[in-house]
C-alpha cells in the first residue's frame, strides 16, 4: 500500500512576492495524516486556509485561496511541487499575502523538499480515480481529463506571437524524477506588452527578469531559456498546481489546448462536482475499474 507522506523536517524559504513586491517568509512544517495542505497566515491572527477548491478565490493571474477575509495568492508553484512529489500533509506558515516567486519556477521548492526529505504517515493514500471523461471548453480553448492508469498530462499552447508559436508536450507526472527534470525548472512567462498593463493595475510589482521569462516582439529579454519549450512546460507545472486543489492525487490523463489557470480550475471544479466520474481507491497497478462508481 502507498502511505500518505509529510516532510521529514521543517523548511524555511523567503523571497519577494511577484505581485506585491513584498519580502515574505514561508515555513513548511510536518503535519499529521489526513490534514492536507493548510496555509496559516501568521501575520493575520493565524487564520488557517486549507488548499482546497472550497477556498479558491477569483483571479486570472495567480491561484488564490481565502478564508475569513484573509488570502494567500500565487500558491501554484509551491502546490505543484507538493502535488507532484506526493506530499499529502503539510502545514505552510506564511507571514504575508503571497508565496514568494523565487525564480518563477518550482525548482527551488523541489530542491528544499528533497533536502528536508519525506516521511511516510500511518495512513493509506487514496487516489481520485477517473472512470469517465470530464471536459471543459471555452471558445477555442479546451481541457479534458480521461481515465488512465497513471497521472499524465498532454498540453499544447499556440500563441500568435513571433517568439512563441505552437508547443506540445506529454509527461508522465509520477514517473520517478519526471517532474523534477522536465517541469520544475520551467519558469513563468509573460509578454513585454502585458507587463506595463499589469503594473498599472498594481500587479507584478516584484516581477523582473530574475523571476519570469519575458517575451518581447524582437526576442526573449532574458539571457536564455532553460528549455526550448520552457513555456509549455511551465503550463503543465501550473496545471499540477491548480489540480492539487482537488485535495487528492488524480489518476487521469489530462489533455489541454490553449488552456490557463481559469480553465484548469474549471476542470478541477467539474471533476470535484461530477461524483459519478471518479471513485477513491488505494493505488493499484491495474487500470481503473470503469464500473466501480456505478456499483458504489
Ligand atoms: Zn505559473
Amino acid at each position: 500500500m502507498k502511505r500518505r507522506q509529510t516532510i521529514a523536517s521543517p523548511i524555511e524559504i523567503s523571497g519577494i512576492g511577484l505581485h506585491t513586491g513584498k519580502r515574505i517568509r514561508v515555513r513548511l512544517l510536518p503535519a499529521p495524516a489526513n490534514t492536507g495542505v493548510v496555509f496559516v497566515r501568521t501575520d493575520a491572527g493565524g487564520v488557517e486556509i486549507p488548499a482546497t477548491l472550497e477556498h479558491v478565490g477569483p483571479s486570472f493571474y495567480a491561484t488564490v485561496i481565502q478564508s475569513s477575509g484573509v488570502e494567500v495568492s500565487t500558491i501554484e508553484h509551491l502546490m505543484a511541487a507538493l502535488y507532484s512529489l506526493l506530499v499529502d500533509d503539510v502545514r505552510v506558515e506564511i507571514d504575508g499575502p503571497e508565496v514568494p516567486i523565487l525564480d518563477g519556477s518550482s525548482g527551488p521548492f523541489v530542491e528544499r523538499l528533497r533536502e528536508a526529505g519525506l516521511r511516510s504517515l500511518d495512513a493509506e493514500r487514496r487516489y481520485m480515480t477517473l472512470i469517465r471523461p470530464v471536459t471543459v471548453t471555452h471558445d477555442d480553448k479546451r481541457i479534458a481529463a480521461y481515465p488512465c492508469r497513471e497521472y499524465r498530462a498532454t498540453y499544447a499552447i499556440d500563441f500568435d506571437h513571433p517568439q512563441l508559436g505552437y508547443q506540445e508536450l506529454s509527461v508522465s507526472l509520477w514517473r520517478e524524477g519526471e517532474f523534477e527534470a522536465k517541469l520544475a525548472p520551467a519558469r513563468t512567462f509573460t509578454f513585454e506588452s502585458e507587463v506595463e498593463a499589469l503594473r498599472k493595475r498594481g500587479l507584478a510589482q516584484g516581477g523582473s527578469l530574475d523571476n519570469a521569462v519575458v517575451l518581447g516582439e524582437e526576442g526573449i529579454l532574458n539571457p536564455g531559456l532553460r528549455f526550448e519549450d520552457e513555456c509549455v512546460r511551465h503550463k503543465i507545472l501550473d496545471l499540477c498546481g491548480d489540480l492539487s486543489l482537488l485535495g487528492r492525487p488524480l489518476r487521469a490523463h489530462v489533455v489541454a489546448y490553449k488552456a490557463g489557470h481559469d480553465l484548469h480550475s474549471r476542470l478541477a471544479r467539474k471533476i470535484h462536482q461530477s461524483t459519478d466520474a471518479w471513485y477513491l481507491a488505494p493505488w493499484s497497478e491495474e487500470a481503473p475499474n470503469l464500473g466501480a462508481a456505478a456499483q458504489a
